[in-house]
């Protein structure tokens, strides 16, 4: 599925598909950089993981909450110092 630019050029956008839970350190820097209200910062221990290799209780993580918002820009991906992020294209 092609996506227009302003100047009516299209390109192929992937859409936020997941975050490496694992990887996150909940910097918030996706955060604050996406402009479509993707993201929602949660506990780690609500995501239902298995604790036993996290001691910090109340780390917190980044989790997709509205993934149908996505414009697939990945400026995301850009800000995430641990490669967090995981795309797809559209069906
Ligand atoms: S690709 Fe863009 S719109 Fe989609 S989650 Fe990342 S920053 Fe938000
Ligand atoms: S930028 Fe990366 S490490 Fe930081 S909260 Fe987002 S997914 Fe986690």
């Amino acid at each position: 599925m092609s996506a227009l630019k302003k100047n009516g050029e299209t390109y192929d956008p992937r859409y936020i598909k997941a975050v490496n839970a694992e990887n996150c350190i909940g910097c918030g820097r996706c955060y604050k950089v996406c402009g479509q209200e993707v993201f929602n910062l949660v506990e780690r221990a609500d995501l239902d993981m298995d604790d036993d290799d996290y001691e910090d209780e109340g780390a917190m993580v980044m989790s997709v909450a509205n993934d149908g918002n996505c414009i697939g820009c990945e400026a995301c991906s850009r800000v995430c110092p641990k490669n967090c992020h995981e795309f797809e294209r559209a069906a």
